[in-house]
């Protein structure tokens, strides 16, 4: 019964390994490296299921949040890193708990179509995708992929279409990304479910605290993603065992034991970059508004994706589009452009080109807004990142999984061992 509350509560991500020390709960005082989204997420759920236990957050840089950043500028405002949160129960406690339902709700029904350029010709992604990939061969690879280790572009047998699913996710190309650590429901990596998973997800459905969204929607907060990261400060803050200190570029677990005081297991390393093989691709992100009159031949919707390495572009989001709190002034849209270097010349005009290519020309709006790094998970990573038994804990986008919903469930799932 335990079993199934678990899957009730946490669905998918119980296929996902903890890589926790077991004697992380009898910590008398607790360490965690790194204030993103994972960090701050394991800090308020241990914190609150232990309100005498010390907890110390240390981050690196002179502020928190790691690669979640909202850029803005008079009335644009522009997610650098993820801008909306696939549906799941962890997700929407977090905001529950924090109080912030008033300002997250489901994305713009509206938007919801997605494209591939496929050529010069944007391919919506629909159930004809699949005929596209052909259901025969589709059923042989998933199959295959079940023995673990395999690629995406193993899973997905159309080269274009993979590319463009593990563009948009991991801003790398498909036959270099895990598909046990993307989408380990569909490779059966793991444990499976104790009950079939229709009656698991007519479950789970009715588990979601606030509202429950619809299979496939997403959904957002008023003011970007900044806001869940601004609520998740202040409410740790507000907490007298917890201490935040920014500046504090932590060596490795063992240093950082010894500097404190602490043994080993009661580290949790939220930081990626721990393992001694780790990669990351990089991007380039910018922003791009127009006056509506000029882009009213560009359909409403989520966004395109753009396999073609010789376009300096990987993808376009449609922000304005998408979430139902404003990200333009009134009568604009406003895009987002991601730009992996890797394909790229490192000159703007290169990307403004592109951009007025294949939006429109003129822009009202063009600027760079940022840099980010996106972990590497090469073929294999899940099963090896499973079988890791660190003395102390790993947790974060590095070894839980690329999204948020992946870091979030599984700090309630480290703040449950106690
Ligand atoms: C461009 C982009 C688009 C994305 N889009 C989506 C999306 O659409 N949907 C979605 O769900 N997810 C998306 N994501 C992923 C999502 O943003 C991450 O899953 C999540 O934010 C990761 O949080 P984290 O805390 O694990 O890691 P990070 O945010 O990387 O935080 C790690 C922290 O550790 C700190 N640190 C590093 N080394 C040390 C050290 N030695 N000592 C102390 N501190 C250290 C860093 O400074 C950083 O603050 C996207 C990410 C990017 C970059």
């Amino acid at each position: 019964m335990a079993d199934l509350q678990n899957w009730i509560r946490h669905g998918d991500e119980m296929r996902r390994p903890l890589l926790t020390n077991p004697d992380l709960p009898k910590a008398e005082k607790l360490i965690i490296v790194g204030g993103g989204l994972s960090g701050l997420c394991c800090a308020l759920r241990i914190a609150e299921k232990r309100p005498e236990l010390p907890i110390l957050l240390v981050e690196k840089s002179a502020k928190l949040g790691g690669v979640i950043g909202t850029w803005q500028e008079e009335e644009w405002i522009c997610d650098l890193a993820v801008n909306a949160t696939r549906p799941h129960p962890a997700f929407w406690r977090l905001i529950d708990d924090l109080q912030l339902s008033s300002k997250f709700q489901t994305s713009n029904p509206k938007a919801k179509s997605r494209w591939i350029l496929l050529g010069n010709k944007p391919h919506k992604l629909s159930l004809f995708s699949l005929l596209k990939i052909g259901p025969f061969k589709l059923r042989k690879a998933l199959k295959l992929v079940r023995n673990g280790g395999y690629s995406v572009a193993d899973l997905i047998p159309n080269k274009q279409i993979a590319d463009a699913l593990t563009l948009g996710i991991v801003n790398d190309t498909a036959s270099n990304v895990d598909a046990d650590f993307l989408m380990p429901s569909a490779t059966k990596f793991g444990d499976n479910p104790p009950i079939k998973k229709s009656k698991l997800a007519s479950l789970i459905a009715k588990s979601y605290p606030l509202f429950t969204p619809k299979k496939g929607t997403i959904a957002s907060l008023e003011g970007g993603m900044i806001t869940l990261t601004k609520g998740l400060i202040e409410r740790l803050q507000s907490m007298p065992n917890v201490e935040i200190m920014l500046n504090y570029n932590a060596q490795s677990p063992k240093s950082l034991a010894a500097d404190n005081n602490v043994p080993i297991s009661s580290i949790i390393w939220s930081a990626p970059g721990l393992q001694e093989d780790f990669e990351s691709t990089e991007l380039s992100i910018f922003a791009i508004g127009y006056e509506g009159q000029q882009v009213s031949h560009v359909k409403l919707g989520y966004g395109t994706l753009i396999p073609n390495k010789s376009l300096p572009i990987s993808g376009i989001l449609h922000e304005s589009d998408i979430h139902q709190s404003k990200r333009s002034p009134a009568g604009h849209r406003l895009f987002r452009l991601m730009v992996p270097h890797s394909r790229w010349d490192k000159d703007d005009s290169s990307v403004l080109a592109c951009a007025e290519e294949l939006l429109a020309e003129k822009p009202v709006l063009f600027t760079k807004i940022g840099e980010r790094k996106i972990p590497r998970y090469k073929p294999g990573y899940m099963s090896k990142t499973s079988a890791m038994s660190p003395d102390f804990t790993m947790v974060g986008w590095a070894v839980s999984g690329v999204s948020i919903t992946h870091v979030v469930d599984e700090a309630e799932r480290v703040a449950e061992l106690f």
